[in-house]
Formats: structure tokens, sequence, C-alpha cells
């Protein structure tokens, strides 16, 4: 794919380091296939395992491809992973180079045969260009071959490394032109969240369109930069996790800046990896305007389960058009989606299951872990632990991960649903509702939540206001305030934690 656009647009501009040129399409694959003929060079055997412990940076794109060209198979971890961590990765995986940045491995991981530092003179010397990039082989491997191992970011428990072949990723990037957005060599996919998860994943699509990839100077997510980024170098596409949209409408609204000005910037921004609530993307919409899509996917079935489409987002007039916003949307078109009971039994329309899945971006299983491969993937549906109801349409409402359902006084609660009604109650920021032991009924439901700045919050009015709206054994026997909830790398809410905060002891 790289070799092809090259060849085609050598003179394209590809990677932008911030807002300057890093490379060209002809300069990406020279410099990716001079590292490729080194890496071999070095012993390298196609199918061995290349580890990328690291901030965003220009370099791993080219680093990416590089490994690719070799034959060998990538491995993006969290740059906020313990080392400890990293280094149980590296064994399970036997990765045998390590890329990685100053800033989050200082010293040399345990089991690296080598490890360099993308800032490195070292880093450079291995790219750079030997010759035309048609001149240096293309080690051969087929769609079936493992091409991207990614560890789930997983809250508890070990780890487990998805297979991610060449097919998963075709499909997921064709689905993506069909289902998502369409990509032109004038778009620029820009990676603010982590390369080594979903966002870096969107390289994928982008090179085959022939788009130009920016990483921000600060190698991060800084919404005053994106916004800053995306006028200097064209209308960018970001990938972004429900927390971070509200990042960036936080500083659309305190700059007083409207949807003209926003398409100034982002012409498209997905979002997903975790529940976006209604109340959270309908103020996004009102103030960035019509530049959203959703996704639901998972690193099992990487960007590639629904879509919940623009024209979805923006059918007002459609009688469920407010339903349609609190689902994930419909099935993508290479995707096959059903819900189903514990036995995968089909559940009727509007029943709460276990969202299943089959299709070509399904991952080829756990790395090495046949037994977990076993339980996830049955008569080749993928089980994704996420509980859901299909409705008559095909859109399907996400209610929660199938491990954080409250089960009070023997009724099923989904802490989604409640969510939903705490964060359309005045003052309200943030909110994660978890279940807390209980003697008498088994489980009860705790609210954490974070109030708008300066304001402060009753759990008395908010009583109230789940009293209003949703069924009395649905709403929470007890507010904790707190200032930030906790999150992991990508976003999503540490819901282990708050379980184990209400274990620990009263209040906090
Ligand atoms: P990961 O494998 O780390 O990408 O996490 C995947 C999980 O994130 C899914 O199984 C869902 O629980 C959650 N998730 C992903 N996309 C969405 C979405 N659009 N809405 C709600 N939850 C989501």
């Amino acid at each position: 794919m790289l070799l092809r656009q090259a060849l085609l647009h050598p003179e394209r501009p590809a990677i932008f380091d911030g807002d300057r040129l890093h490379a060209t399409y002809g300069q990406w694959a020279a410099r990716s296939s001079a590292a490729a003929q080194r890496l071999r060079t070095a012993g390298l055997q196609p199918g061995d395992r290349v580890l990328l412990f690291a901030h965003n940076h220009p370099r791993y794109l080219e680093l990416i491809w590089a490994a690719w060209w070799a034959g060998l198979v990538v491995v993006p971890v969290n740059a906020k992973l313990h080392r400890l961590e990293v280094e149980w990765i590296i064994d399970n995986a036997q990765a045998r180079w390590g890329f990685v940045t100053a800033d989050v491995a200082s010293d040399a991981l345990a089991g690296l045969e080598r490890q360099i530092d993308l800032d490195s003179s070292q880093a450079e010397d291995l790219l750079v260009p030997m010759g035309p990039p048609a001149d240096i082989p293309i080690t051969g491997r087929t769609l079936a071959d493992t091409a991207w191992l990614f560890y789930t970011s997983g809250t508890t428990g070990r780890p487990k490394g998805v297979m991610l072949t060449g097919r998963n990723l075709m499909t997921m990037s064709l689905t993506y032109f069909s289902d998502v957005d369409t990509v032109t060599p004038q778009d620029t996919m820009l990676y603010g969240a982590p390369m080594s998860h979903g966002c870096g994943i969107y390289a994928v699509p982008h090179l085959i369109a022939g788009a130009r990839h920016a990483v921000p100077a600060s190698r991060g997510v800084d919404p005053a930069e994106m916004f800053a980024l995306g006028r200097t170098i064209g209308p960018v596409t970001t990938f972004a996790a429900p927390t971070i949209v509200k990042r960036l409408v936080d500083f659309a609204e305190h700059q007083g800046l409207d949807a003209a000005q926003a398409a100034a910037s982002f012409k498209t921004i997905v979002y997903g990896g975790a529940p976006m609530y209604l109340a959270d993307i309908q103020r996004a919409m009102a103030r960035m305007g019509p530049r959203f899509v959703q996704i639901y996917a998972q690193g099992e079935a990487p960007m590639t389960i629904t879509v919940l489409a623009r024209e979805h987002l923006l059918d007002a007039q459609h009688p469920r058009h407010v339903e349609r916003m609190a689902s994930v949307g419909v099935a993508q078109s290479s995707m096959q989606v059903r819900v189903t009971d514990e036995q995968g039994r089909d559940l009727h329309l509007g029943e709460i299951g276990e969202v299943v899945t089959r299709g070509d971006a399904v991952m080829a299983g756990y790395w090495r872990n046949p037994e977990a491969t076993a339980a996830a993937i049955r008569d080749g549906w993928l089980f994704t632990g996420d509980v859901g109801a299909m409705d008559a349409d095909g859109f399907l409402t996400l209610k929660d991960r199938s491990k954080d359902m409250i089960i009070s006084g023997g009724s099923n609660i989904y802490p989604r649903e409640v969510e939903e009604v705490l964060l359309t109650a005045a003052g309200v920021s943030e909110v994660s509702v978890v279940g807390e032991p209980d003697p008498e009924w088994g489980e009860s439901v705790v609210a954490f939540v974070v109030a708008l700045p300066g304001v402060v919050l009753e759990g008395h009015d908010l009583d109230a206001h789940c009293l209003a709206n949703i069924a009395r054994f649905k709403r929470p026997k007890r507010y904790v305030f707190v200032d930030s909830l906790p999150k992991n790398n990508y976003g999503k809410v540490l819901k282990t934690e708050l379980r184990q905060r209400l274990k620990a002891g009263p209040s906090r």
C-alpha cells in the first residue's frame, strides 16, 4: 500500500510533525523500505515481533511500515504502562527489538535484544534512504498473517495479545470508506489520542487513500493545538474517545467558537471506545456542527462493529432520532451483529443480551492463548462482553459491559441508563454508576458525580431528578461527589477502581 502510493504520487505530503512536513509519500517509502532492509540484515525474520513503547511520534508510522515491509509483526503498547507490565508483554510476545521514547522508557527494558530511542541518531540511521523503494523487496506475507499484535487495555487481569491480520486491517479500512467517511489525499488524520490504540490504526485507511498524517508537536491531546493545527494544515480528521470530545467542546465553548469556526479546524471527529452520553453528543453537535461519526468496536474487531453515521446523527426529523443518537448505530457493512442469550440464541428485538459479531474484521485469536480464544470466538462469532439491545431498524443500543451490570433485589440495572439521566441534571459534569455489595439487596446503586466548576450539588436534588425520570429501583442509594473520575489512558472510566474504593471504606 505504501509503495503503491509512493510510485503514484511521490511528491504528495504524507507525514507532518506538527505543521512541519516530515516526509512525502516518496520519502516515507524510501525511509521505511531502507529500515526494513536494515532490520532484515540485522537478523530479524518474517513474523518476528517488534515493540513500540513510545508517545506519538512521526517515526512511529515510518517504523510500523518498515516492520511490515520486512514481514515483521508490530506490537505497539500503551505508553502509560508500568515498565513491569511492558516487560510482561515483551516476554509474552517474545518481542525482539523495541522502539521507545526516553520519557516512557529511559532504561533498558528486560527481554529486548535491542532498544532504540525514536529521537536518537540510531533511529535516523536506520531510516536513511538507500535508494528507490521499489528496489527493496517487500517480504511476502499473506492476508491471514498477523500484522499487529494489540494488547487489550483490560482493566483487570493480564492483557491478552489480539492477533490482527492483514485481512482484518484491510476489511476495517475498506469498511471505513464505505460506512464511516470518505477520505481524499487532501484530508489529514491527526494523531492526538495514543497511536498504540484505536487512533494509530486509522493510519491504515488514511495511507490507502493517500491522505496526510499529522502528529501534534505536543505528542498528545491539546485542544488549542488541535484547533490551531486544523486551521493551518487544513481541516483534520481525528479519533477521540468521548472524554476527548468533551475537552474539544469545552475548549470551543470557552473560546466562543461556533460550528463554522470548528469546521475550519475539523472535517470529521470519529468518536467511540466508551459510552457517549446523549446530552454530551447533543452539546457537541450544537457547538461544533455536523462533523461527528460514532463507531463501536473493540481490539478484537478494530474500528468495525457498528457505526452511527453522520446522516443518522443529523436526521432530526426521524421519529426515533433521539434514541438513535443514544445508540451505537447499525452493523458496519462487512459485519454481522446479533444480540443473544447466554447460550448464544437470538433474542427478540428490544431484549437485552450479549452483543456478538462476525466478519472479516474479527481477530484471528489471542496470541498463544487458545483457551481465551475459544471462550471469545464461538462458532465463528466474537462474544464482545458488551450488553445491548437491537431495535426494529437494526440500531444497537449498548447498556453496559456484562460485568458492569448491577443486580439489586433481583432486578438488573444497567448503569448506563442511570448515568444518562443524571447527566441531564443541572450542574452535573460527569458521572459513573457502579454497584456496591449490599447485605439486603445483593448490590445497591452508587453514583460517583463530578460537578461543573463552581457548582455545589446536593444528593437530594439528584434523587428528585432520578425519581422524575427513571424507575425508583434504579436510582442511586448513595452519591459520592468527586473532583474527577479515574480513567485509563484511553479515557475509559475505571469502574473497577470505583468499586474498589467503595470496598475500601466509607465515602470517596
Ligand atoms: P478496547 O478493546 O480497549 O477498544 O475496548 C472496547 C470496549 O470499549 C468495547 O467492548 C465497549 O465496551 C467499549 N466501547 C467501544 N466503543 C464504544 C461505543 N461507541 N460506545 C460505548 N462503548 C464502546
